[in-house]
């Protein structure tokens, strides 16, 4: 699957935060890491998409397009385009850790927060359908 150009949305979707994060520490082996999660059911809107192999939801026919299952998480599949941590905007941290965050789109591409601070004005202008 090709994700360049894509943009779809995310948010909101049926479950609260279907996405989360977990750390794992350093270990003597490999380094720390940082893995992302969804836990949002088959036919949620993070897992949709039509089956025409539109690029991006701008495309003309596609508003026409009906939205399939893809079988997993196309917010996973762009997290995957590098390393989780590549993608965070929130607020600073000294560490991250576990727990569910706030996927939204910018205009290269996912972005995530935690859920648990609040919204970043990145997030709210992307909640907003501002792509700056
Ligand atoms: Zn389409
Ligand atoms: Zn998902």
């Amino acid at each position: 699957m090709d994700l360049t150009g894509m943009r779809i949305l995310t948010a909101p979707t049926t479950v609260e935060h279907p996405h989360r994060v977990t750390y794992h520490p350093e270990t003597d082996t490999e380094p720390w890491r940082l893995v992302a999660h969804c836990d949002a059911p088959v036919g949620a809107p993070c897992r949709l998409w039509c089956a025409e192999g539109c690029e991006e939801d701008g495309a003309e026919e596609h508003a026409e397009h009906e939205l399939v299952d893809q079988g997993q998480c196309i917010t996973l599949e762009w997290l995957r385009l590098s390393d989780v941590e590549d993608f965070y905007a929130g607020p600073d941290l000294t560490e991250f850790h576990d727990g569910p965050i706030r996927t939204f789109w910018d205009f290269d591409g996912v972005q995530w927060e935690y859920a648990t601070t609040n919204p970043t004005s990145d997030a709210l202008a992307a909640e907003n359908g501002d792509q700056r």
